[in-house]
Parts: C-alpha cells; structure tokens; sequence
C-alpha cells in the first residue's frame, strides 16, 4: 500500500477520535497509524498450550491448564479470610485462591466439571497456587476455541483511566490493519531477504501483532529487529563515509624533524605494540585528506598521553597549531606540565590556558595563537571561549571525552572553515560492539595492552567495622615512603550530607595521622582552583603524604609515588568510576593496593560491584559487566541517555543481530554509497528520515 497512507493522523482511525488521540500521542508518542503498527508488544500471554500440572516448573508463570475442582473451603486468616479449590487433572493437584469476591465464586463455581484456568502460578510450601484465575468451562472454551498468543502492549496508568486498555489497543490494531489491508509495503531488498531468509514486512507486522505460533512469532521479532538496527547502522555507517568523502581535512603528510627528534632521543621508553599500531592508524587518517574524527580508547594507565603528544607533533611538523583539552584544571595542568618535560628543549611553544590564568598573560595566550608563536595550547573549557583564535588549527585533541557534552566537542572545530582533525581520547571503555553503535560515526582505535612492568593492583573489600586495621596498613605504607588516597563519594542530590562526610573523614584522619608526623593534603569542589592546585601540588611533590579528596581526582592525575586507594561508601560508586578512581594507583614501580570500604548493608547491585572490582584489573570486563547491570543509558553518562531509544531491538541481548546488521550495512554502503542499486532500502530510508522515525543519533 501506499506508505503515505501510513502517515495518516491518529485521529482518524475509527475507534480513536481526537480524544484518544491526544492520550496516544501524549503518553505513547503516536501521532499516526505508522507510529501504532510500531508500537510492538513488550510481551505474549501463550494460550496456544496447555499445561498439565504434573509438568509445571518454578519459573512457570503464565500458565493455562485444564482440570476441575474437587472440594472448595475457606480458610481463616489472621489478615482476613481467603477462598481455597483444589484443583486437579490426570498428573496432579493444585490449589486456586481468591481474596476478592468470594461469595460469588463459591456461589457461582461447578464441581468435578472440566475448566480451562489460566494465571500466574506460585510455589509455596511444596505445592503450586494460582491466585485469581481466569476462568472458563471447558464446553464453551471449546466453542469459541480461540488458540493464540495474546499481545500485552505498553500502557501507563492514564491510559488505563481513559479506557485504552490492552484490549482496546489491542482492537484499534485490528482495525488498523483491516483500513490498510494488512498491505504494508516492503522495507528490505530482495537480496537480504533471501539471503537472510527474512518473512516479508506484512507478515511481520501482522505476526508480531497477532502471532500465530511461537514460530511465526520469533521470524517476525528476528526481521523487525535486523531492520531496526540495520537502518540505524545504515544511518551511522554513511554519515562516517560520506563525512569521508565530502569533509576535507588538512593534509599532514610530512612526518618531520619534530617527530623523528622526539622519536629518537625524547621517548623515555620504548612505545608498546599497541601504542604503535594506533600512531599509526591515526597517521593513515591524517594523510588521507579526509578530517580525521577517531576515538582512542584505552584503560587507565595504557599511555594515552604519549600518542596525543606525538601525533602533536605530526601536526607542528606540518605547519599547523594543535590543542589539547581536558575536563579539569588539575588535570589540563598535569598534562601542560608532563608535555612540557617531555618536549624538553625540542623547540615547540606551548601554554596552558585555564579559568585561572590572569588577564594578562592571557592576552599574551590569545596573540601567540593568532601570530601562529604558540604551537600547542592545553587547557580546560576555556579553550572554547570565543576570543581563543588560532593562526591555523590543524589539530584538536579532547581528552576523557565523557565528561564532555557532544555539542562542546563540535564548537571546537566550528571555529575553522576547515575542521582541524580531531581525536577524542576516553578511559572508559565501551564494549565493541556498543561502541560502534554509538559511535559508528567516529572511526575507533584502542590501546588494549599495558606498558610493561606493570604490577596488577590489588584489591579487596573491607567493611567499616576493620577501619582500624586500614589505618594501620596505612601507616606501614607510609612508613615505606608511599603516599595514600583517601577518596569520598560527591553526589548532587545529597551534596550537604556528602561534604559533611567528607569533612568528618578528614577530621578522624587528622586525628589518626597527626602532624608532624604526617601532612595531608584536601581537595574537594568547593575549593577556590588556587587553593585546589596549591594542596594537590604538595601531594604531587611529595609533601603530603594522604589526599583526601572528593571524586575531583578522579581523572588522569598521575602520581607515580602513590600506591594505596581508599575508597569510601566504595557502595555508592559506580562501577566505570570506581575503576577510574583504581586507576590512580599502580602508576609506579611499587605493590599497589586499592581498599574499598563500604557498611554492612550492601544491595545485591553493590556486591556485583564490588566483587566485579575485586575480581579484575580490567576495564573492559568491567565496562561488560557495567553495561549488564546499567544498561548502555547509563553507561554514557545521563546526556547521552537519550540515544538508544529502540522500538524492538536490544543492544545488548540482540548484539548478534546488531552484528548482522553492521555487516550488511557496510556491505551495501561500501560498493553503493547512494544506495542507487537498492531502491528499496533507499525509499525506506528517506521515508524514516523524512518522517523522524529513525533513531535520532545525535553528533
Ligand atoms: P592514560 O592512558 O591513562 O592517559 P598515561 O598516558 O598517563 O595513561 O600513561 C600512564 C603512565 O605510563 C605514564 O606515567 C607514562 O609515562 C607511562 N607510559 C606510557 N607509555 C609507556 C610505555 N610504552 N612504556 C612505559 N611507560 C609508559
Ligand atoms: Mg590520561
């Protein structure tokens, strides 16, 4: 049919009118009858079998049996009374329950006559119960005999109260398809269909709606959800290609004296295999005259900083500008400072421009920049301000991308009329396969190999109860000459309680530490930056000997000397954070330990957590495990939350699907950019671009 008629407003459909159809559009998003035929059940109460009760399992819920009532009684209860069948056929017996409405059952109920029941069964003391069954006698079951799967769709209370009830929404897709004739125009080519041995785009639609039987039922989720991923593969794939073909990026193609000198005499180590690998991936994109937009992933500590600095190098080398950007000042001052000694007496300009660099020697930043003086800039946010020009940017590096915003990202290099390349680095991995789904995009490279010589940190859980034997480690640590981290959760919502946390734990530990035996150092948001960086420089430098602190240091501050982490309330941290905040420690030559303390009440959450942390050092098992217990919302960070709002599909639970779909996709797009040889997938296509109903990838 014609898909157009699809966009017929809601309204019209008889059995809507426009009342409903504010609540449809309201509380499901449907505006027309194409958003209803998508609005695919979360759900199937099977009616097609029936159980016998010598069959049923634990797990059993909705189950629909044939048997009949043997004796009926009611039982007293301290709560109240409640009405008790047994329930029998050839296997065995049971017991149905009612609470509501008793009189009229018992009034009402046949013995020894054959019922068809059907509900969710119990287990409890060693027999199964069905509480409020549904009921019919089997003579008139037998009749109407209506053998399906019955369709439980999404609802919310309103739509409850406005008498959009399963049935209803069940009813009003009846006489959707009976409008539209059940014609729904094809969504796949040919080719994918046979080759994938798909059911047709009617079939599906009608089974996913009115099942016949599991099978059909199965074929018809298997093709809706290969399409809802294959379109957004689609999406995300010929973004990244045509924004290879049409994006034009400067040209780096000298690798010159800059690199080569720093290759030569400045490297303090040698590089390990991956960080090979991905210089080199990232100097195939800087040659290619396409804008390099890559995603460098890497643990913690896998050395992500060198990479940044020699691919810095390759831009200066050509004549071009290079910024770094990180998401704190502490951390924009700790990589000035570590380029800076690594650079040594190369000969490359370079500033750090934060929130707290004074007017003047701003001006000085801002005129360097545009004379083309300053080769390399590293700061924080404000880099983004609009006085900050460049003579020729060639280069912008963002690192720890996730505590950035998608749109702070792109106002980088809207400030050219050629975009600079940009390379964006995070700590948090993300699982593959969900990466090229958010990402699809960005073109990815990962660092997945320690430098080596690494000691693995160790970890254990340790409860509140055993803090004086923490302390003690502690002071032996010390005595070794180790410096210590003791970290407090900040959480928005309980920010007071937090602080007075934070400030109780300082002061126990002032009293279990103190001078002049021991210096300790604070640092915590509400801090003015100078106080910030004053306290965290007597750390770096080794004055201190504890940092107590908020999760500020949470991202790339490197103090080798550091060797022990306390994590406190370890119960209210995520996991992706509390792998970070391990990630401090473990930097240098020495044991390190990472001590999470949490109380006695852990939900089962926390103890996946924690025995996840216990467990590995690494962080894409972690990530896994993340995104199991979070959801990939989650895992992004609540901006990003938004994404991945499919209609069917599962990122996780259908990644085989998502795979399939990634590689036909790129099939298809690799050999027919315009999809002129796939006139189908092409109308499909523009249809759900035009129409919005395409996942609405933000970048
Ligand atoms: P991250 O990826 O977390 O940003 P860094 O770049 O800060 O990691 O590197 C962590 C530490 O490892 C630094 O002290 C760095 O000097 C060191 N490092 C990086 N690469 C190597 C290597 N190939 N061999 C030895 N040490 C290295
Ligand atoms: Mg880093």
């Amino acid at each position: 049919m014609n898909s157009n008629v699809l966009q017929t407003p809601i309204a019209y459909l008889k059995g809507v009118g426009p009342n409903r159809a504010g609540t449809l559009q309201s509380e499901l998003g449907i505006h027309t009858y194409q958003d209803l035929i998508n609005l695919f059940p979360h759900r199937y109460i099977d009616k097609t079998q029936y159980y016998k009760i010598g069959q049923l399992q634990r797990t059993s819920s909705e189950v629909q049996i044939i048997g009949k009532i043997v004796n009926i009684k009611t039982v007293e209860q301290k709560k109240g009374k409640r009405l008790v069948a047994k329930f029998i056929d050839d296997t065995g017996e049971m017991e149905l329950v009612w609470f509501r409405g008793q009189k009229w059952i018992r009034e009402n109920l046949k013995l020894n006559i054959s019922y068809v029941i059907f509900g969710k069964i119990n287990w409890f003391n060693g027999a199964f119960s069905m509480p409020h069954p549904e009921m019919e006698l089997w003579e008139d079951h037998e009749k109407g005999l209506k053998m399906y799967m019955q369709p439980v769709y999404p609802s919310t209370e309103k739509l409850a109260n406005k008498g959009l009830t399963n049935k209803v929404t069940n009813k009003l897709i009846q006489q959707l398809f009976l409008e539209t004739k059940g014609r729904f125009k094809e969504t796949l080519s040919p080719s994918l269909i046979a080759e994938l041995g798909l059911i047709s785009k009617g079939e599906a639609l009608f089974n996913i709606h009115f099942p016949k039987n599991q099978e059909l039922l199965a074929k018809a989720q298997f093709r809706l959800k290969f399409e809802e991923l294959f379109y957004i593969q689609l999406q995300l794939i010929s973004k990244n290609l045509l924004h290879k073909q049409k994006i034009k990026g400067y040209n780096f193609d000298k690798v010159g004296t800059l690199f080569k000198t720093f290759y030569e005499h400045h490297l303090p180590f040698k590089l390990t295999n991956a960080q090979k690998r991905v210089i080199k991936e990232i100097r195939a994109d800087l040659g290619s005259n396409a804008q390099m937009n890559r995603l460098l992933q890497g643990d913690v500590g896998s050395g992500k900083t060198i990479v940044a600095l020699m691919t810095m190098l390759l831009a200066i080398d050509n004549g071009y500008q290079a910024c770094l950007m990180a998401p704190t000042e502490i951390l924009a001052n700790q990589h000035f400072m570590g380029v800076k000694e690594l650079l040594g007496d190369i000969g490359v300009n370079i500033a750090l421009l934060t929130g707290s660099v004074k007017k003047s020697a701003r001006k000085i930043i801002h005129e360097q920049l545009e004379n083309g003086e300053l080769h390399i800039l590293i700061g924080t946010h404000a880099l983004l301000e609009d006085k900050v020009t460049y003579k020729n940017l060639g280069l912008a590096i963002v690192d720890e991308q996730h505590r950035f915003g998608v749109a702070q990202r792109a106002r980088l290099w809207h400030k050219n009329d050629i975009p600079p390349h940009v390379l964006v680095m995070t700590a948090t991995p993300i699982p593959r396969t969900l990466a090229m789904s958010l990402y699809g995009d960005l073109d990815i490279s990962t660092i997945d190999e320690l430098p080596p010589g690494r000691k693995p940190i160790k970890t254990v859980h340790r409860y509140d109860s055993n803090r004086l034997k923490v302390f003690q480690f502690i002071r032996d640590e010390i005595k070794k000459g180790r410096q210590v981290y003791v970290v407090y959760p900040l959480i928005q919502e309980s920010e007071a309680l937090d602080y007075k946390d934070l400030m109780d734990g300082y002061e126990s530990i002032t009293r279990d530490f103190p001078l002049p035996d021991y210096q300790i150092s604070i640092v915590h948001g509400k801090m003015k930056p100078a106080d910030k960086d004053y306290e965290m420089e007597r750390f770096v430098k080794g004055e201190t000997q504890i940092m107590v602190a908020t999760t500020v240091i949470e991202v790339g501050v490197n103090v080798p000397n550091a060797s022990v982490m306390i994590i406190e309330s370890a119960e209210r941290f995520g996991l992706s954070q509390l792998h970070q905040l391990r990630g401090r420690v473990g930097r240098g030559a020495e044991q390190s330990f990472c001590i999470l303390m949490t109380g006695h009440k852990l939900s089962s959450d926390s103890k996946t957590r924690l025995e996840t942390m216990v467990g590995t050092n690494d962080g894409f098992q972690i990530a896994e495990v993340d995104l199991k217990l979070r959801g990939p919302g989650d895992l992004m960070g609540t901006q990003q939350s938004g994404v991945l709002h499919l209609k069917i599909a599962d990122i996780i639970k259908d990644n085989d699907i998502l795979k399939l779909a990634r590689y036909h996709a790129f099939k298809i797009l690799k050999e027919d950019i315009a999809l002129q040889k796939h006139p189908i997938i092409l109308h499909a296509y523009t249809q759900l671009v035009k129409y919005k109903n395409i996942w609405n990838y933000i970048s």
